[in-house]
C-alpha cells in the first residue's frame, strides 16, 4: 500500500470521474490525504473524506500563503476539525514568497503570510494536529517562525520531541533539510524528483524512516506524464525514484513511507484496503 499525502483531487479537474479515480486508488492501494487550500477546498476535502470513510482517504484543512487575500477564520476552521474524525492535519499551509508581486508590496504581504502562518501554527497546537507545509523561497523566515514558536512552547530536546509535521513538497537544500529534521519535520518529495536532479542530494541525505511521498496532484506530474493531469496513481513513481536514489527495493520505500504516514497522521487503515 502506497499513501499520496498530499494530492487536491477535491479540485475542479475531477468533476467528471472522482469517484472512479477514488475507487481505482482503492483497487490499486493507494490511500490519500486530500489537502485544502483554503476553507472552501478545505471542506470539500472533509466532505469526501467522510462520504468515502470506509476507504483510505483522509482530509487536511488550512489556508494556502497564497491566498492571504480570502478572509481567515480560525474559529470555522476549527469546527471543521472537530466535525470529523477523517481531519488529520492542518494545512497547506506556509510561506510562499516565490509567488510574490515583487514590487513594493512585497513586505506587507510577507506580513500578512507570517500572521496567517501563524494562526495555523496555533491551530495545530490547540486541536493537537501535526501540520503539512508549503514553503517556497522562505526557508529562512520559515525556520526562524518554527524556532520562536516552539522556542515560546519550550522547545524540548531532540529525543523527546514528537513529530510535528511535514514539509511538502520539498525544494530546499541538504542543510535546510537537517534543520527542519531536527525541529522534528519530515520531509516529502514529489514527481518533480523523477525529472529534476537537483532534489536528489536531499533525498540521499534523509533517512527513509523521515520521508513522505507524495503528488500534489492534478500539479507536478512525474514522468512519465509530464504536462498531464496528475493522479494519486502516480505516486509509486516517486517512491520508484526514492528506492532507485537509495539503492533499496520498491516494496521497501512503500513499506515505510506507509508506515511514515501512519505514524504522523494517526492513520488508521481499514480492514479489506491495506
Ligand atoms: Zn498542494
Amino acid at each position: 500500500m502506497l499513501i499520496d499525502t498530499h494530492t487536491h483531487i477535491q479540485f475542479g479537474h475531477y468533476q467528471e470521474d472522482r469517484e472512479k479515480l477514488i475507487k481505482q486508488c482503492v483497487s490499486e492501494h493507494v490511500g490519500m490525504i486530500l489537502v485544502g487550500c483554503e476553507y472552501e477546498s478545505s471542506l470539500q476535502a472533509v466532505d469526501l473524506a467522510r462520504a468515502y470513510h470506509a476507504y483510505p482517504v483522509w482530509a487536511a484543512i488550512g489556508q494556502h500563503p497564497t491566498d492571504t487575500a480570502v478572509p481567515f477564520h480560525p474559529e470555522e476552521f476549527k469546527a471543521l476539525a472537530k466535525q470529523s474524525e477523517r481531519v488529520v492535519a492542518i494545512g497547506e499551509c506556509g510561506l510562499d514568497y516565490f509567488h510574490l508581486a515583487h514590487d513594493a508590496t512585497d513586505d506587507a504581504q510577507k506580513v500578512r503570510q507570517k500572521a496567517l502562518f501563524e494562526a495555523h501554527l496555533n491551530l495545530s497546537s490547540e486541536l493537537s494536529l501535526p501540520l503539512i507545509i508549503h514553503c517556497r523561497d522562505a526557508h529562512d523566515d520559515m525556520l526562524q517562525m518554527l524556532i520562536a514558536y516552539f522556542t515560546r512552547g519550550g522547545i524540548l530536546p531532540l529525543e523527546q520531541r514528537r513529530e510535528q509535521g511535514v514539509m511538502h513538497c520539498f525544494t530546499g537544500t541538504v542543510e535546510q533539510a537537517r534543520s527542519y529534521l531536527d525541529l522534528g519535520f519530515l520531509i516529502s518529495f514529489t514527481g518533480i524528483i523523477t525529472f529534476a536532479r537537483h532534489y536528489d542530494d536531499v533525498v540521499m541525505a534523509t533517512p527513509l524512516e523521515k520521508i513522505l511521498i507524495e503528488t500534489d496532484s492534478p500539479f507536478l506530474s512525474p514522468v512519465p506524464f509530464r504536462g498531464k493531469r496528475n493522479s494519486p496513481l502516480y505516486v509509486k513513481y516517486v517512491a520508484e525514484r526514492i528506492a532507485c536514489l537509495k539503492g533499496m527495493t520498491v516494496e521497501h520505500v512503500a513499506k515505510q513511507t506507509t508506515l511514515n504516514a501512519q505514524r504522523l497522521f494517526g492513520l488508521e487503515l481499514r480492514s479489506g484496503v491495506s
